[in-house]
């Protein structure tokens, strides 16, 4: 066997060894190295052709930081703004290409030590790779002659002299034997008399030329075709090094980002309520994702008797530049925004805008909100449980003044969470509506008598704690079995339900309580009240009840009255069930003496003892 074929070999088990596990990346200068030597040694076939070369996609861009460049070239280019939110899983994420990054250029540089070493005559040795594109180079690593003066900062496009030709599609190899009286090439400072020069481009799989290696010398013809052959396979196993480096980190971060997502699942599954929902997305979201403006958009609830209605929401929470016009911003599904675009489409939205006075402000809810211009890239990502509704009830509206912060990896991730997260919002709805439907009354939506007892327990708890009084009030429909009898069921049940909607119309609907007691009796808290204000909410409900009407289909409306005990609950007290009792004997008392009146207990237990003593 040849001594080249043998040393092949012993280049191909070294190389194989170094791509199974980062671990022994050392291996691979030293597999260049061998391929080398072993070419050559082999016998020399004039004009022999270029080898092909295994290779990769394009400078492999996963989370927007290019590691095919050195860290130093890069911060140099990289856009000096930061984000609004610029979260700590981003660093980690830069950290590890930075790693990456440096174990292949050192990986590279070994190789281009042992180079310099074996290949006789050598002055400097290069490896060039794109800089944003791959129609500009920069020197990723040298290694040199001590007395050598290399431009570091040198920049090979199409126009840069000898190298440049590797740009040519037909250039396989450069081989220059004997440059006129020596040659000052770009990449030096000082001009040394170049007389020999062999280079070879690094191509990748859809033959972009990606970058060179170079090898020059002082002296005249001091490289052969073999040397020339010998630089093409060792482009291509350090294209392949850089190539299995890039897509490792990437599976490295995405696993990393995908256990997070994990977490989240865990922390979903253990909520079941809605605002908690939002609460965690927001998290997540800070402490994933870069943004200067975020926004997380819901549609309320809607009930089924309104179905012919349009949808209305509301953004449920925003953070970042210019966002505060947009908290609680109300919304309905006819506003053109990009944002309640993704809701109506229930698919992702993603723009760029153009910079400068050009360009035009589209509206992110409605046209009324302010034009800020500032922002250059825009990704809503629906969260649905179904990709097939025609509706998304939420949505993750991200924004950056930057242009390229959302690559596709984290549109990607983001679709994963709004997975997850949709999965998540659904049940928690689901057991949100289903405690509804438990505690309130479905005719009137008002709570019912159980809930009744138990929010009065808990306002008396807080009345107690801050010394005010409850007021009571019960209240009864006056002949209401007539009105079913005259009338028919249906228009009772109508009637309830406008009595519902007077009484919840006379107290503040954020703080008293108001249940459907029984079956045409409704109960009132009254939270924080005196005994005259107590009286005359009752008496202001009594009368809103008075001038209802209900359309009968007949010469004049419907009228009803009620009649209303009322009890105040002193801090003194503590029984609420014997509150509602004393509300209900005074509601006896109102209708005893007449109906459509509201009466006290207090002045009933006067009553009481006056009777007594006359007795
Ligand atoms: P009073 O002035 O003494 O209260 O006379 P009333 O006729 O209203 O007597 P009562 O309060 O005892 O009447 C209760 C009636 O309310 C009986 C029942 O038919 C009717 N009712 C109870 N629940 C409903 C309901 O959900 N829908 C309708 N349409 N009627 C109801
Ligand atoms: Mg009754
Ligand atoms: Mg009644």
């Amino acid at each position: 066997m040849l001594v080249s074929n043998i040393l092949f070999i012993v280049a191909g088990l070294l190389l194989g060894l170094a791509f199974q596990g980062g671990m022994l990346l050392f291996l691979i200068p030293i597999a260049g190295v061998a391929a080398a030597l072993g070419y050559m040694n082999l016998p020399r076939v004039p004009g022999g052709k270029t080898a092909s070369i295994p290779v990769i996609t394009r400078v492999a861009q996963a989370t927007g930081i290019s590691p095919a460049i050195s860290p130093d070239v890069r911060n140099s280019i990289k856009d000096a703004s930061t984000e609004y939110n610029e979260p700590t899983s981003t660093l980690r994420v830069n950290q590890f290409w930075a790693r990456t990054n440096a174990d292949v250029n050192k990986a590279t540089n070994d190789v281009l030590q042992g180079l310099k070493r074996v290949i006789p005559n050598a002055y400097s040795v290069i490896v060039f790779s794109p800089l944003e594109n791959v129609r500009e180079w920069a020197i990723r690593e040298y290694c040199s002659d001590p007395n050598a003066q290399v431009a570091t900062d040198v920049r090979i496009t199409e126009n840069s002299g000898l190298i440049s030709q590797l740009f040519r599609p037909e250039v396989n190899r450069l081989l220059e034997g004997d440059l006129m009286g020596g040659k000052s090439l770009l990449y030096y400072i000082d001009n040394p008399m170049i007389k020999s020069l062999v280079a070879v481009p690094m191509l990748d799989r859809e033959k972009n030329r990606i970058g060179a290696i170079v090898v020059d010398s002082l002296y005249p013809n001091a490289f052969s075709q073999s040397t020339a052959q010998a630089l093409t396979y060792i482009a291509s196993a350090l294209y392949m090094l850089s190539f299995k480096s890039v897509v490792s980190t990437k599976n490295y971060i995405a696993q990393q980002q995908f256990s997070v997502l994990y977490g989240y699942q865990h922390k979903f599954f253990q909520t079941m309520s809605v605002k908690d929902i939002y609460r965690q997305i927001f998290q997540y979201v800070k402490e994933n994702i870069p943004f200067d403006r975020m926004m997380i958009l819901a549609l309320d609830r809607q009930n089924p008797e309104d179905s012919h209605k349009e949808r209305e929401g509301h953004v449920v929470c925003c953070d970042g530049i210019d966002s505060e016009q947009f908290a609680n911003k109300k919304f309905t599904l006819s506003d053109k925004g990009l944002a309640v675009l993704a809701l109506f489409r229930n698919r992702p939205v993603a723009r760029n805008f153009s910079s400068g006075m050009g360009g035009q402000y589209v509206p992110r809810i409605d046209d009324k909100e302010k034009r800020n211009m500032d922002f250059r890239q825009l990704f809503v990502m629906p969260v649905s449980s179904d990709k097939n509704a025609t509706l998304a009830e939420l949505a993750i509206c991200l924004e950056s003044r930057s242009s390229n912060r959302y690559s596709e990896h984290e549109m990607e991730l983001l679709k994963a969470f709004a997975g997850v997260a949709g999965f998540a919002y659904v049940r928690a709805c689901q057991f949100e509506q289903g405690k509804d439907l438990a505690s309130r009354d479905g005719l009137t939506g008002l709570i019912n008598h159980r809930t009744l007892h138990e929010s009065l327990r808990t306002e008396k708890i807080r009345a107690n704690r801050q010394q005010y009084n409850i007021g009571v009030l019960m209240m009864d429909i006056d002949h209401f079995k007539s009105v079913n009898d005259t009338y028919g069921h249906p228009i009772g049940d109508v009637v309830i339900k406008g009595i519902a909607g007077a009484i919840s119309g006379e107290i503040r609907k954020e703080i008293d309580v108001v249940a459907r007691y029984g079956g045409e009796e409704f109960v009132v808290g009254l939270i924080d009240t005196t005994p005259e204000g107590m009286i005359e909410t009752a008496e202001r409900i009594r009368h809103a009840v008075m001038d209802l009407e209900f359309d009968v289909h007949q010469a004049s409306p419907l009228r009803v009255t009620v009649s209303i005990g009322a009890f105040l609950v002193k801090p003194d007290f503590h029984d609420m069930k014997k509150a509602v009792n004393n509300a209900d004997q005074a509601l006896y008392k109102a209708k005893e003496s007449g109906r459509n009146q509201v009466i006290q207990y207090t002045d009933l237990t006067a009553e009481h003892v006056v009777v007594e003593k006359g007795a």
